[in-house]
């Protein structure tokens, strides 16, 4: 039975072909390198489709997938430390101190309030330094994915979205098997209650 090669050197002669390019059989390359190609194509065509059609279809995130940075903004106490860290200078912070009583008689403390928190995700690379910098646990990854913008000047998200963006944060991945998990150390025992002083003897009891 004649072979695909043999069929290809009936329709081209191996010796025209060295004739125009000597040194170099391109015909047998150029053949089999096509029917390779085909025969890929004829493979992927008869398997199931493993893409989507977006945004029509919305396919579920891995669990740790990196979609947006969202803030909680109750516990941002405006160290800075993420805005430093950042190699891209797209966070943006602004706060002020507020002198505020702790207790009655005692001099007042001063805190640090947000104003300002934005990121200009037209530059972020999620590159989770932020997240991994942020000593009051303020910053998470969320799962939103659906953020895009038709201006570039409009891709900076300020303090109120990223909060609303806390909605889809996942919870914290259990650890594995054998890992050890923060030490917990015993809280000190309470001291014996001191002993009730004798009541002082009536006069003329
Ligand atoms: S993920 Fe990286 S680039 Fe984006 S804001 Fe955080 S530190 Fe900056
Ligand atoms: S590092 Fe955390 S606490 Fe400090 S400014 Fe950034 S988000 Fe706020």
């Amino acid at each position: 039975m004649a072979t695909t090669e043999d069929r290809i050197d009936e329709l081209v002669p191996r010796d025209a072909l060295k004739t125009l390019s000597p040194g170099r059989d391109k015909r047998t390359t150029f053949g089999i390198g096509l029917i390779k190609g085909l025969a890929v194509t004829l493979r992927h065509m008869l398997k199931p489709a493993i893409t989507i059609q977006y945004p029509d279809e919305i396919d579920e995130l891995p669990a740790r997938s990196r979609g947006v940075i969202a803030l909680k903004e109750e516990n941002c106490t405006v160290c800075m430390l993420c805005a430093r860290e950042c190699p891209d200078w797209c966070i943006y912070i602004e706060g002020h101190k507020e002198a505020r009583e702790s207790v009655a008689g005692k001099r007042a403390k001063k805190f640090n309030v947000l104003d300002r928190f934005a990121i200009d995700y037209a530059l972020c690379m999620y590159c989770g330094i932020c997240v991994e910098v942020c000593p009051y646990d303020a910053l998470f990854w969320g799962q939103e994915d659906n953020y895009s913008e038709h201006d570039v000047l409009q891709l900076t998200h300020e303090k109120e979205t990223l909060n609303q963006w806390m909605y889809n944060v996942p919870p914290p991945v259990e650890l594995e098997l054998g890992a050890m998990g923060p030490e917990v150390k015993p809280l000190p025992a309470a001291a014996p209650a001191a002993e009730a002083a004798p009541a002082p003897a009536k006069e003329g009891a």
